[in-house]
């Protein structure tokens, strides 16, 4: 699939000016480096100018790589995600102190277990890693690429947010909640390396069956 972008620049070199504005498109693909297209009456006028001594050719030059070039001197998603970089650097500082500070709140007395996707692990269990969310959104590349993915930075941030909590730790409560509404008949929820007592009724089970 071929991208393309196009824009209107003006054409003026010191004291001279085309009289109108020109086009200047972009064509990328995925395999394909960018191939910019110009106008060529304007082109035609540059040449013009140069021939007849009224610029020199340095400035025609300067001229076209100041607008067949990408202002993040980058990519066309650089360009679009950059004035919304520093923001998207700070909010995502912001929810990774967040995440943080929730984690400050939980002991192995509070949240005994570590639930990674819908398994149960106790919370020291030595084969889940657990998350150290980084803000990765520094590099504006890597932020724009993620931007045109999702659409905007709530989006974003709230795709991370569900990433870092599909491994999280848990109350005794909120296990023995879930458990309730679980399907008795599915397999042992538990990690069978850690293999923790799980807790209320259920504490002296050995096996996922429920009886009373
Ligand atoms: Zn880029
Ligand atoms: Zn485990």
């Amino acid at each position: 699939m071929t991208n393309g972008m196009s824009r209107r620049v003006e054409l003026q070199i010191g004291t001279h000016q085309f009289p109108r504005m020109v086009e200047v498109q972009a064509q990328w693909s995925r395999t394909d480096d960018v191939r910019w297209l110009i106008d060529t009456e304007a082109m035609q006028w540059l040449f013009d100018r140069v021939a007849a001594g009224e610029i020199d050719s340095a400035q025609a030059q300067e001229w076209m790589r100041s607008v067949t070039g990408w202002e993040s001197g980058c990519c066309t998603y650089c360009d679009s995600a950059a004035p919304s970089h520093a923001e998207a650097v700070r909010r995502m500082d912001e929810l990774i102190a967040r995440w943080n500070r929730e984690q400050e709140t939980v002991t192995p007395e509070s949240h005994p277990y570590l639930l990674n996707k819908s398994r149960i692990h106790a919370w020291n269990c030595s084969i889940v890693n657990p998350i150290k969310p980084d803000n990765r959104l520094t590099t504006l590349h890597e932020y724009a690429i993620e931007l045109d993915d999702w659409g905007s930075i709530d989006a974003m941030l709230k795709r991370y947010w569900e990433n870092w909590m599909t491994t999280r730790r848990i109350t005794a409560a909120n296990l023995a909640a879930r458990l309730e509404r679980r399907n008795p008949n599915a397999r042992d929820p538990r990690c069978k390396r850690c293999s923790p007592p799980l807790p209320g009724a259920y504490l002296s089970e050995a096996s996922d069956v429920q009886s009373r």
